[in-house]
């Protein structure tokens, strides 16, 4: 059988490539970067990506490099009250069997990364930029940004956010602009000045702002990310989301958590987006994975979750048509379109919940106190995860 070509090597496209080596194809990952690697901040791994991890069987060797939060805190940044958390004990792991930890990205990218090198079906390739690609009824030729080309019997736009693939195959431009800015900062545990809440998963939520903050490596630094939604980009003004707006949009809450803004660098900052579902993601030989078939905002801190889930899918459907990729690739979406919709609509609203003013957040915190730390019956749809073979 010809090999399948996977444009990216994110953790989506690496996942898919263990994903389809693992069901016996050979597979050859086309990166853009002249290396295979990740940014220097942590990720949320839930119990739905911790049953696809270890069905990939990469999950053990995650574990030393993960943090297990005993807790998911919900609070508000204004008063620093918890209102609410989900508990993530024995009960927890009775109801959805696995564990929810954090983990450093290129901790998890990089197992990835080692998994794939074990594995003779695949072949990894960086400096080789998808520039564009055609297909007829038997195979997909990619041509890379430096000239190379290759064949192969499909190929995978696991390419992210920018995704030229899904430009080629959907053709719906530039991704939208949520208009919030992220800023982060990863700093060793002794820099910390408040300990009190070191073993949870904590975010406070404040309007048109919220913090996160977890453990790394061990507990041996802890990761902050401040977002705000940008007044000045809703305003169309200029400088949105640039370092003065943080500090502006911050400056009502609570100073127990505002000092955290000392742990975020001010150098960079991530703007968001995401991307209306999409009914179809697939042109014959050719789809989308991850990123590039459904970004979605970070609040359900689901992309990367979504996109490992997308390949341990995608690999079954390619097992179970064996030459016609096509069909698997209809039956993958299938499966896969209502549930990343759902992220990515839900992202949108947790985003609203997070940056709650006035009679929203009065709302939002009545709500919250209500619920059942031990019952996290709003998240089964998602921590449940997905059945595999
Ligand atoms: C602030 C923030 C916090 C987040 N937190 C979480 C979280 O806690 N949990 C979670 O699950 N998700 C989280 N996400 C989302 C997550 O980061 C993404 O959904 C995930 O990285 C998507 O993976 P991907 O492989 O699809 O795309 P990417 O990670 O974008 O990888 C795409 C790869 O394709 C390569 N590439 C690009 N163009 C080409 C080309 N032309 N040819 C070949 N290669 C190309 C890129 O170099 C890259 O390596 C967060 C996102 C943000 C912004």
């Amino acid at each position: 059988m010809q090999e399948i070509l996977i444009a990216g090597g994110g953790i989506g496209g690496l996942a898919a490539a263990l994903a389809l080596a693992r069901k016996g194809r050979r597979v050859r990952v086309l990166e853009k970067a002249a290396e295979f690697g990740e940014i220097g901040y942590g990720i949320q791994m839930g119990p739905n990506v911790a049953k696809m991890l270890d069905h990939l069987g990469v999950l053990e060797a995650l574990e030393p490099a993960s943090v297990f939060p005993e807790a998911l805190v919900f609070a508000d940044a204004l008063t620093n009250e918890e209102l609410t958390r989900i508990s993530l004990g024995k009960a927890f792991l009775a109801r959805y069997r696995y564990r929810y930890f954090v983990i450093h990205r290129r901790d998890l990218h990089g197992g990835l990364l080692d998994a794939c090198r074990r594995r003779s079906e695949i072949v990894l390739e960086s400096s080789r930029g998808l520039k564009s690609f055609s297909q007829n009824g038997d195979a997909v030729t990619v041509v890379c940004e430096n000239g190379a080309e290759y064949a192969g019997a499909a190929l995978i736009g696991a390419d992210g956010l920018w995704s030229p693939t899904r430009q080629a195959v959907i053709g719906d431009g530039a991704p939208r602009a949520a208009g919030h800015y992220v800023y982060r900062g990863v700093v060793p545990i002794e820099q910390i000045v408040d300990r009190s809440r070191m073993n949870m998963m904590i975010i406070w939520g404040g309007p048109d702002l919220h913090l996160v903050q977890y453990r790394l490596r061990g507990g041996a630094v802890m990761n902050n990310v401040a977002t705000i939604a940008s007044r000045r980009f809703r305003r169309n003004e200029k400088n949105a989301g640039a370092p003065d707006e943080l500090e502006e949009v911050f400056a009502p809450v609570h100073p127990g958590v505002r000092d955290s803004l000392r742990y975020v660098s001010r150098e960079r900052n991530w703007v968001l987006h995401d991307r209306e579902p999409a009914a179809n993601w697939t042109e014959g030989r050719v789809t989308l994975l991850g990123d590039a078939a459904h970004p979605t905002l970070q609040y359900l801190a689901q992309g990367a979750q979504m996109a490992i889930e997308d390949a341990v899918v995608l690999a079954e459907k390619v097992a179970a048509a064996g030459e016609d990729c096509h069909r698997a690739f209809l039956a993958y979406q299938r499966e896969r379109m209502n549930r990343s919709a759902r992220v990515v609509l839900s992202s949108r609203f947790f985003g609203e919940w997070f940056h709650a003013d006035a009679g929203a957040r009065a709302l939002r915190n009545e709500l919250a106190r209500a619920r059942d730390p031990d019952n996290p019956w709003e998240a089964d749809w998602l921590y449940k995860g997905i059945d595999i073979a």
